[in-house]
């Protein structure tokens, strides 16, 4: 489809080496300079060489690798060509609507495969031929086990948040479909962490990649300013309430550590006339997308979600993530954070510490190598806790039980 007559374009994109088709649509959607892993990839993915990239979460990672592939695909050709594999079906859909938009003077044709839906559509699509897949990898293994979907002629392979694949256990399900693909072909890994088994997994999928770093992988975002709300356990829903109340957000996403705790924190706002989105793993397909769609267009003031909704959701103009509990694994709290100061724009990130939380609250500063302001709300009728007193916190904390306390909660954190 190129119903407009495209001028010839002269931006830092074309600069980079894409065409006016490209260049143009990403005028229009308002992108006036190559992030900085944009200007790194796009020029070694044109060149067609393999990348193994970290970037943090907000920086254009996807158009780093959606652009120029789009412009390697050129023309549509009744098959799929480029598959892009993700962990979640949030960011397949996320990465099909990015490539729509990024390809919409193109004739580039992409479609989302993911599971909790019907097979129709997808099988419609698949059938029709289509140039390229964003997906899951269970329900793309389904369709190449029923035969409804065939990775012969891919030639260019991306594979995104590897290592949010590893920890949903997804990685034999990639090594398979990474094994089902020609192995002549453009290799595209990305992932925040390199653990051992990613890079074994790397070291057999790729071949004399490009490495392309972007700012420290473990530094929170820098345009988000932190803040930690000490409070006892039993004022935390009241905590939060006033913080809603005092705070001039556009928007918010509350953390919780369980499913339950979600659901729980989304009814009691209800009852206080909050409008409210939920998402977590046992909410259905139609569930999660309503909540997002209803929370990206306005109409739920606060999303409340688990850790599995935190990691590469682009939600447009987040001011500020509340964690209503304080995430066990330091790297959640910057990937939880990272859904605000998405390229350039500014958020802020509240955190309530219990004393329970305070050596997890520590491991965060550790984790992200910066000490994190304590803040009281002015007027708030705060229950006194050893939390207040920075020395009796160092005896409270010294006294706390060690492994065994981390290991509980260990268990209790896997039931996301
Ligand atoms: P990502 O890291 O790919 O999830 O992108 C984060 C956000 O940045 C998305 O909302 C993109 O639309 C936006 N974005 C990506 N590249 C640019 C750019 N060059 N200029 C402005 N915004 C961008």
């Amino acid at each position: 489809m190129t119903p407009v007559e495209i001028p010839p374009q002269d931006t830092n994109f074309t600069k980079l080496g894409l065409n006016d088709a490209i260049a143009f649509a990403v005028a229009e959607m308002g992108y006036n300079d190559p992030t900085p892993i944009q200007a790194q990839a796009v020029p070694v993915v044109l060149s067609g060489k393999d990348v193994i990239g970290s970037a943090q979460t907000g920086t254009g990672k996807t158009a780093a690798f959606a652009l120029p592939i789009i412009h390697r695909l050129g023309a549509h050709a009744k098959r799929t060509r480029c598959l892009v594999l993700e962990p979640t079906r949030e960011l397949a859909l996320q990465v099909e609507e990015a490539i729509q938009k990024y390809a919409k003077y193109t004739d580039i044709t992409v479609t989302v495969v993911y599971g909790g839906v019907g097979y129709g559509k997808q099988r419609e699509d698949l059938a029709r031929g289509v140039d390229v897949i964003a997906a899951t990898p269970g329900r793309l293994l389904d369709h190449l086990e029923q035969g409804t979907a065939s990775l012969d002629g891919v030639e260019i392979l991306v594979l995104d948040e590897v290592d949010r694949m590893l920890d949903m256990g997804f990685l034999p399900d990639v090594q398979r479909i990474i094994a089902k693909c020609p192995k002549a072909r453009q290799t595209l890994f990305f992932s925040a962490t390199m653990p051992p088994e990613l890079a074994q997994l790397a070291g057999w999928a790729l071949r004399e990649p490009t490495e392309i770093k972007i700012g420290r992988t473990r530094s929170a975002a820098e345009t988000v300013a932190h803040a930690f709300y000490p409070v006892v356990g039993t004022q935390k829903f009241d905590l939060l309430l006033e913080l809603l109340k005092r705070t001039d957000f556009k928007s918010v996403i509350i953390f919780t550590r369980t499913k339950m705790g979600a659901d729980r924190i989304a009814h009691r706002l209800q009852r206080e006339q909050h409008t409210v989105g939920v998402i977590h793993s046992d909410r259905s397909q139609r569930e999660r997308v309503e909540a997002l769609q209803g929370f990206k267009d306005g109409s739920f003031e606060v999303l409340v979600a688990t850790d599995i909704a935190a990691r590469g959701l682009d939600i447009a103009g987040v001011s500020h993530v509340v964690n209503y509990d304080v995430p066990e694994n330091p790297e959640d709290y910057v990937h939880r954070i990272g859904r605000t100061g998405r390229a350039q724009s500014t958020g802020d990130a509240y955190t309530l510490v219990t004393e329970e939380d305070v050596r997890d609250a520590r491991s965060i500063e550790r984790f992200i190598g910066a000490s994190i302001e304590r803040k009281k709300l002015e007027g708030f009728p705060y229950i006194y806790s050893a939390l207040f007193d920075e020395s009796a916190l160092a005896q409270a904390e010294a006294a706390a039980p060690k492994p065994a306390g981390r290991l509980m909660r260990g268990t209790r954190g896997g039931r996301r």
